[in-house]
This record gives C-alpha cells, structure tokens and sequence, in this order.
C-alpha cells in the first residue's frame, strides 16, 4: 500500500485518494478534432519510469495536487499543490 504525501493534510493511506490522469498531458485547441478530444480524454501513455500525475485527496480535503512517482518502483518523489513548482528538478520518463 502507498503512502501518499497530500500536501494539505501530511501522509495518508492511498485508499484515501483518487487519481486524476497525468499532468502534464497537453490540452488540445479548442477547435480539434474529435478524434484528438477523444485521445487526450481516454488515451493514457502509460510509460515505465517517472511520471508527474494529479491525484485527489477524495477522503480528505478534497484537493487536487500533482504526484512525481516512479511507475517501476511506486516510489513517490514528491507531490505539491496544483499551481505551484515541485521542490526540486523532476526527470520524466520518454
Ligand atoms: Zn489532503
């Protein structure tokens, strides 16, 4: 089990929490495609390494905030609140 660091209430158990998508997915033109919608809603890229993904304090404060984890090893990196900067450089997975 995941001990998921909400930046509002400290650490909690990950069944307190839901996730979001990934982060830093680029948000298509208002005028795309519906194919292109359709992707960026549905397609997830699922990659191997490091990833920046939002996550929801559900059973808590109910905020939104970004975890860094590793997808090998679920490790968490970091997690801050949506609009602000991580504490340190994030290195992404391709
Ligand atoms: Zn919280």
């Amino acid at each position: 089990m995941l001990l998921i660091a909400c930046p509002h209430c400290g650490p909690r158990s990950e069944l307190e929490f839901r996730w979001g998508g990934e982060a830093d997915k680029p948000r298509p033109l208002l005028d795309c495609t519906d194919a292109e919608w359709a992707t960026y809603l549905f397609g997830q890229r699922n990659p191997k390494g490091v990833v920046s993904e939002r996550w929801v304090h559900a059973y808590g404060c109910r905020q939104w905030f970004i975890v860094v984890r590793d997808t090998v090893s679920h490790q968490i990196n970091d997690t801050y609140p949506l609009g602000s900067s991580p504490a340190g450089p994030v290195e992404r997975s391709a």
